[in-house]
């Protein structure tokens, strides 16, 4: 159905200021919570005494309480590994955040004060599927409208891991943590299992009454503020204002420096703002206060006042990179710990994060089965305010002049550069879902958050500038307090409307519906391209040109979304000029431009427009409002991102620095390194200059010269990617090397001059690195190769070296190294079987089989000093036929460590390694490049190589046994965007006079 006439001509409808209204009472009947809290930061335990009062709101009666109390949750043992990949994902070594242990609530007693006045106890148990509800039984019903109290007393241990309650670092946090009733309403109580690697909190807001006892070196930083301290034998009792908010959070350190900043609201309040902070960490907390005045300010005026005279950001440590709290947020150490340079990202993260104070905490959602109702408008009005404030696409980090080749991350290419890696993967999920049913935090992100952010976006668009605003300050209004479910948005979407709603909450909210909009085809008058336009109309008017312009629209998406095409002109900024569009069965002729829209054959329509300038682009959806499936095919101009460079490096070849919606092309110096081994052969570091081509989950590729490090020639290559072709879950990719110069320095293997290889790879587990493959994979390759191995030193009597080989192989990795930069535990499996011809002195048939396997795992926790040391070893065999054939080298910077490539080769071989990684440096801090680049572990690594080659079915000299010694620095690269280890390893051949060897490399060498 044409719906074309529903749509705003929005052109610039001014921002309606709706005046300054008062903060919403909170509700007298919700929960009533006075609770003392004695934490004993030096033996890590929080003591609670909580009076606890809930009114019967529902229309039953009830004998039963129940609470949430997630300290009490332990992780279930088929959990690890996903909580392990959660906090990899957060580029985040799991150990410090996962609490094998748990268990750390434990509840004293629950009373109640009889009629009587006397103290009675209460029975209470933990349900057995989901350890963090507590049911408490009631002596007696509670009548709808009739109040209950009870006092509850509690201790939490607070386990030295990072997360929402424990110490890290001289921080003590206890958040999330204390008894808080679960959500009642007709059909009970709903207390939702704790997930924690998310938010799966939903419950009302409370009413809070706080004492808090810490030691007196102790800084507080909490939801509500202080009324007045006592001091008393090495301790201060604070006691906190009352409080109204949907949770109660409770950070300390004595390392913290407080930070203030008097933030004026537009109806003219005034908000104290205070960021507790490490010492180093001065700037970034003086820029959050501003960053935060700013943002309170905005979602003041978009949904109402904020409801508090403070608010405080505290730093903390908990693997995410902010989290909020009712009148608090916790901003992770890594980010106060960015670059200065990256404000950007930082004022991203802030404006976040204190859009849930309206979205979150003002407006209660179920966090557990509705995360989209708090993440999707959080993630929407963001990239809403921050469209306004910084201009669209602006970028995350910004460089110095003098850098002004370094690549960007830009805001909109880091929104939907994931989101979209997730539609090509055909790995979209709908916007609404239990936390259970993304499986993990990647899918969650690309769907409640990125789907979600816009689904709320596509009801701002439809309700257009000022019909919006009015709407959403109706929601919060109404919704202040309490929970907003998405049934009961929908309700009020229609009841705004005035239309039913369900299709299109169904499509975009419920499931996965896109649309996919593309411009085909424009021509100005008659001619496509540049044309001259022809005098029209009244001479008198404008510069009296116009200009006909026609375009083809196509929409062959799941469902035809209206839309509006948008006309760009020379030096004017956006678009000035918008008409509404959708598919349409008969002409439509708008009175706007002489528009006239009619259809044009199925799924396409013709848009006939008279513009009064020669429009230099025109664009379907011009501000990104759709779910559209491809919206790199939405504009007309559709010019590459062209990038001269003097440093070219994979960096400028990433999901996250690239481009999402056009080609990137880059050309210039470039470097670049394997941080992994293929199995057809494995590339060599490179110095030189690409060019190359890069299209989002779509294409990586490029021509290149460069100087190989490790035959010491010039080649000439191409290579190319085909991703996520020709089917979601596969690749194919080629490359081809050509010796143009060299080799140099005297290396042997004068005979090797070109080599190529192609593969199609099937992706079984995705990986989440920007430079490695994905974590499981099974792939064809074929693969032809000159014998680029140098000549051997010593060789078996009757051994061949070989010229070269054609193979044909499969080849299978699965890498379950967590985290992937510097694991603590995990499993390495490795196989290739290859087959083909090799000319030895004469061309030969060959096989070729190689294995793998390797694992590291850390000592437990509990042994002190020596608990972070881990444990690493490996496997090999490889063997090959004709076994005079020298095919394998025994050495190598991730092979027998204490041989080059030159010294033994053959054609069967068995390797082992053990490793030893003793800590030397743990958590450093040490950055340099402003944050740029920092140190955070460094490790001295002891091992031991054993192996030995054949060849002509005997040994080359025998088993060698090799001791090494290696230092490995783990290291953060900005902060948390992505983590490699630095690797310098030293061997000798004990029973060889084979010399020390000295190898670089990134990454662990297995
Ligand atoms: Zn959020």
């Amino acid at each position: 159905m044409p719906s074309i006439g529903r749509i705003f001509i929005a052109l610039a409808l001014a921002a309606a200021w709706l005046g300054s209204s008062r903060a919403v009472d909170p509700p007298k009947d919700l929960p009533k919570y006075d609770i003392g809290v004695k934490l004993d930061t030096g033996k890590r335990l929080a003591t609670v005494h909580q009076t606890t009062t809930w009114t019967n709101r529902s229309d039953r009666p009830t004998k039963q309480l129940l609470m949430n109390f997630y300290p009490h949750y332990q992780i279930p043992d088929g959990d690890f590994f996903l909580l392990a990949k959660t906090l990899e994902l957060l580029r985040q070594n799991p150990n410090d955040g996962i609490d094998r242990k748990g268990r750390h609530g434990e509840i004293r007693e629950i009373a109640w004060a009889n009629p009587r006045g006397e103290k009675q106890r209460l029975r209470y148990s933990f349900n057995e599927e989901n350890a963090s509800a507590l049911t408490i039984d009631l002596a007696e019903d509670v009548q709808p409208g009739q109040s209950v109290t009870i006092e509850l007393d509690c201790t939490i241990r607070l386990p030295q891991k990072q997360g929402r309650w424990g110490q890290w670092n001289g921080i003590t946090f206890l958040t999330f943590a204390l008894p808080t009733l679960a959500y009642h309403d007709g059909s009970g109580w709903h207390a939702m299992p704790f997930v924690p690697w998310h938010q799966p909190f939903w419950n009302e807001a409370a009413h809070y009454r706080v004492t808090i006892d810490l030691p007196e070196d102790q800084k507080l930083a909490c939801s509500a503020t202080v009324g007045s301290i006592a001091k008393r034998d090495g301790w201060i009792t604070h006691t906190m204002k009352p409080f109204v908010g949907r949770d109660f959070a409770i950070l300390a350190s004595a390392d913290y420096v407080e930070h203030k900043r008097a933030a004026k609201m537009p109806d003219g309040r005034t908000v104290e703002l205070r960021c507790l902070a490490y010492q180093r960490h001065a700037h970034y907390a003086e820029e959050m206060l501003i960053l935060a005045e700013e943002a309170l300010a905005q979602y003041s005026k978009w949904f109402g006042p904020y409801p508090y005279d403070h608010f405080t950001i505290a730093e903390s440590y908990f693997g995410w990179n902010g989290n909020e709290c009712a009148g608090l947020v916790m901003i992770d150490e890594r980010v106060f710990d960015m670059p200065k340079l990256a404000r950007g990202y930082v004022e991203y993260l802030i404006s976040h994060e204190i859009c849930h104070q309206w979205w979150y905490n003002l407006v209660g959602t179920n966090g557990y089965a509705e995360t989209v109702m708090d993440e999707g408008p959080a993630t929407y009005f963001t990239h809403k305010y921050l469209d306004q404030k910084r201009g669209k696409n602006n970028d995350f980090v910004a460089w110095p002049a003098e850098a002004w080749f370094a690549p960007h991350i830009r805001r909109e290419n880091y929104r939907f550069g994931s989101m979209y890696g997730a539609i090509r993967r055909n790995e979209m999920y709908p916007a609404a879902g239990a936390l259970p049913e993304y499986g993990n935090l990647f899918n969650l992100f690309t769907g409640a958050y990125d789907r979600g952010a816009k689904f709320f976006g596509m009801i701002d668009d439809r309700l257009g500038e000022a019909g919006s605003l009015e709407f959403f300050r109706g929601v919060v209004a109404k919704y202040s307090f309490r929970v907003l479910s998405a049934k009961a948005f929908q309700r009020e979407f229609e009841e705004y409307t005035g239309k039913k709603a369900d299709e299109f909450f169904n499509r975009y909210l419920y499931q996965r519906g896109m649309t996919d909009w593309s411009v085909d085809k424009v021509t100005i008058d008659g001619r496509r391209g540049p044309a001259v336009g022809r005098k029209r109309g009244d001479p008198l008017a404008g510069d009296g040109q116009e200009y006909r312009v026609e375009i083809i629209a196509k929409q062959q998406g799941e469902y035809d979304e209206p839309t509006t095409i948008g006309f760009r002109f020379a030096g004017e900024p956006g678009f000035p000029i918008r008409i509404p569009i959708g598919p349409t069965t008969r002409t439509l002729k708008l009175p706007e431009y002489e528009a006239v829209i009619e259809p044009d054959g199925p799924s396409r329509s013709r848009i006939t427009i008279t513009l009064p300038r020669k429009p230099v682009d025109v664009v379907i959806d011009p501000d990104r409002i759709l779910l559209d499936a491809n919206p790199g095919d939405n504009a007309w101009d559709r010019t590459p991102n062209l990038t001269i460079t003097p440093l070219y490096t994979f960096l400028n070849e990433t999901d996250l620095t690239a481009d999402y919606d056009r080609w990137n092309l880059t050309a210039g110096p470039w470097i670049w390194g394997a941080s992994y081994q293929d199995p057809w052969y494995t590339r060599s570091t490179m110095l030189g200059v690409r060019a190359g081509a890069f299209r989002t989950q779509t294409f990586l590729g490029g021509l290149y010269a460069a100087y190989r490090t490790d035959t010491r020639d010039v080649v000439a290559g191409v290579d190319a990617t085909l991703m996520r072709w020709p089917w979601a879950k596969t690749q194919v990719g080629v490359n081809y090397e050509r010796r143009i110069a060299g080799p140099f320095f005297d290396n042997q293997g004068r005979d090797a001059a070109q080599r190529a290889s192609i593969y199609g790879r099937y992706i079984i587990q995705e990986g989440i690195s920007l430079y490695l493959p994905p974590i499981s994979y099974a792939e064809v390759y074929s693969t032809y190769q000159d014998n680029f191995l140098p000549t051997p030193r010593e060789r078996a009597p009757g051994a061949e070296r070989y010229r070269s080989t054609w193979l044909s192989g499969i080849h299978f990795r699965t890498n379950l190294y967590t985290p992937y930069w510097d694991p603590e535990r995990g499993v390495w499996v490795d196989f290739t079987y290859a087959g083909g011809v090799a000319r030895l002195n004469e061309t030969v048939t060959t096989h070729q089989v190689r294995g793998e396997l390797a694992t590291a795992q850390k000592l437990p926790d509990g042994l002190g000093y020596f608990s972070d040391t881990r444990l690493a070893g490996r496997v090999v065999v490889a063997s090959s036929w004709p076994d005079r054939g020298e095919f394998f080298s025994l050495g190598g910077s991730t092979m027998y460590r204490g041989f080059d490539l030159r010294e033994r080769q053959g054609s069967t071989l068995w390797l082992a390694n053990a490793e030893a990684r003793i800590p030397i440096l743990r958590e450093s801090r040490y950055n340099v490049l402003d944050s740029f680049l920092g140190v955070r572990n460094i490790w001295m690594a002891a091992f031991y190589d054993v192996g030995d080659i054949y060849a002509n079915g005997q040994s080359v000299r025998g088993v060698a046994h090799a001791v090494g010694l290696g230092v490995r620095v783990d290291t953060a690269i900005f902060s948390f965007i992505e983590r490699a280890t630095l690797r310098l390893d030293v061997a000798k051949t004990v029973n060889a006079d084979s010399g020390v060897q000295v190898w670089f490399g990134v990454q662990h060498p297995f």
